[in-house]
């Protein structure tokens, strides 16, 4: 069995290039006693991969030059040696831009498959992006029915679930997003009360109009211009949820801060940064509450699927300009007959 990966060659400089990434091809690694090998089959794509290829202390310590690269997966174990692990199991875990990953079952977790699950809803939903968009809103938005809740990259993976369980809090959900596509799937489909399309309106106008009664929560995933116009306009009290910076994650030189930071002295607002993998606690409630939802027909999503794990560096510029529809994922081999 050949292992095709993408290893980390050079810490990108702005956008990621695809000269970047090394490709090698070399033989499956053999799983030895309390080891296990894993064949993936989707990878998750994630802005946050542009910050563990940077030379900078993090949450997580940055992706060495010459290892493959970091990355989400879910896989099917080819074969054990583990006590835990039997050929066949579905697994999640963080197992890298390749085909085959060895492990010995630390950071993995086994998942029981729905049939009526597909399985990129296990990378859509059910995972990091379903806690994050959860713990976000919930525990550190806490929402009150009647608020007012805004979201940028609101139709990306994260947003376009986070605008969906602002809805059902009973907020009042503006979102942004970048084309009349996006915006007509927030307000058609998920159910939005209003859509914004930075690129063609005037965002501090056009929130004004959306947003009568202000700004009660923001759940934040772009930074910059976008966090300025919404602070101009949040309340007493406002929860400005940190989510995510994306606008800034390919910047070669610093940015600036917020202009509108005396708002949030005035307002006596919280803005609160988290990272998903501090939540794993809330993951049972969150995945019965996501999947609740789910079959409820109360929450919806989309997922990018590209083929073949060779596109993959190419792929991940998508996240940053705006291609993707929904959640960005790999598919790097053929699913597991049920
Ligand atoms: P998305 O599916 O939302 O894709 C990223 C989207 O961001 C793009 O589709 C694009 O949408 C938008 N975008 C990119 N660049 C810009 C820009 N310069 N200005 C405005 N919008 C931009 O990705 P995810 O859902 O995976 O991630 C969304 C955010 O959540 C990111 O900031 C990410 O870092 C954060 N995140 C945080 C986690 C945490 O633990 N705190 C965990 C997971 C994600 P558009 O067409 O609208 O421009």
């Amino acid at each position: 069995m050949v292992n095709r990966q993408w290893r980390l060659l050079a810490s990108p400089v702005g956008p990621v290039k695809e000269s970047d990434f090394e490709w090698r091809e070399e033989p499956a690694p053999e799983p030895g006693e309390n080891q296990l090998l894993v064949r993936n089959i989707y990878l998750s794509l994630d802005p946050a991969m542009r910050g563990w290829m940077r030379d900078v202390p993090s949450y997580l310590p940055p992706v060495r030059l010459g290892d493959v690269m970091r990355g989400t997966t879910l896989g099917v174990v080819e074969q054990s040696r583990h006590p835990d692990f039997t050929a066949g199991d579905l697994v999640r875990g963080v197992l890298g831009w390749q085909e085959y990953a060895l492990s010995d079952g630390s950071g993995l977790s086994r998942e029981s498959r729905h049939p009526a699950i597909p399985l990129t809803a296990y990378m859509a939903v059910f995972g990091h992006i379903g806690l994050t968009a959860y713990v976000g809103v919930l525990d550190i938005g806490k929402p009150q029915a009647g608020e007012t809740l805004v979201v940028t990259a609101a139709a990306g993976a994260v947003g376009s679930l986070a605008g969906q369980i602002g809805k059902i809090h009973g907020c009042r959900v503006v979102g942004i997003a970048g084309s009349d596509e996006k915006c007509r799937w927030l307000t058609a489909e998920l159910g939005f009360d209003a859509a914004i399309n930075y690129r063609t309106e005037n965002v501090l106008e056009s929130l004004r109009r959306h947003c009568p009664n202000g700004i009660d929560i923001d759940f934040e995933n772009v930074g910059g211009g976008m966090l300025d116009a919404i602070l101009t306009l949040i309340n007493k009290h406002a929860r400005i949820v940190l989510c995510g910076l994306i606008s800034q994650y390919n910047a070669t030189a610093p940015v600036p801060g917020p202009y509108n930071f005396t708002n949030v002295l005035v307002r006596r607002s919280r803005i609160e940064g988290f990272i998903v993998v501090d939540h794993w606690g809330r993951a049972p409630a969150a995945m019965a509450d996501l999947g609740r939802w789910l079959a409820e027909g109360r929450l919806r999503y989309r997922v990018d699927v590209v083929e073949g794990l060779e596109n993959t560096p190419r792929a991940l510029d998508r996240l940053f300009d705006g291609s993707n529809q929904g959640k960005l994922v790999v598919k790097i081999g053929e699913e597991p007959a049920l």
